[in-house]
């Protein structure tokens, strides 16, 4: 059975550093996930396209002051990577191209800046002029 996430807590002193096709965002602030019963920290991530290997996006994320860090002074920058389609690669089955928005991931989503919600909204109504 798929595991079902949800946004857990925000992490105090954390953000996310999005990069979005070249712009970069305003830090935003990350959560918790949750899942499985367990707890996860955020990682920060490079996106690339699997159809034409651009590096469209990253979200680096930071722990501010180790001191005071839920991690206890352990801040590792863990780094992994996502594959979603650019906006010039649309995957068939997919509402729109280019779109971060992640449906089974809501840590992910609440860490996007506002200003990358609007621009979901515009992939979506470019997707059906
Ligand atoms: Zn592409």
């Amino acid at each position: 059975m798929a595991v079902k996430w949800t946004k857990g807590p925000v992490i105090q002193d954390a953000a996310a550093f999005w990069e979005i096709e070249g712009q970069v965002f305003d830090p935003v602030p990350v959560y918790y996930n949750q899942g499985d019963g367990k707890t996860f920290r955020p990682l920060s991530y490079q996106v690339m396209c699997p159809h034409c290997g651009a590096l469209w996006a990253r979200r680096t994320v930071t722990y501010g002051d180790p001191i005071k860090s839920p991690f206890k002074g352990y801040l590792p920058q863990i780094w992994s990577m996502r594959l979603i389609h650019c906006k010039d690669c649309k995957q068939d089955a997919a509402l729109y191209a280019g779109g971060l928005w992640q449906s089974y991931d809501p840590g992910w989503n609440a860490s996007l800046p506002y200003a990358a919600l609007i621009r979901e909204v515009f992939l979506i109504t470019a997707e059906k002029n």
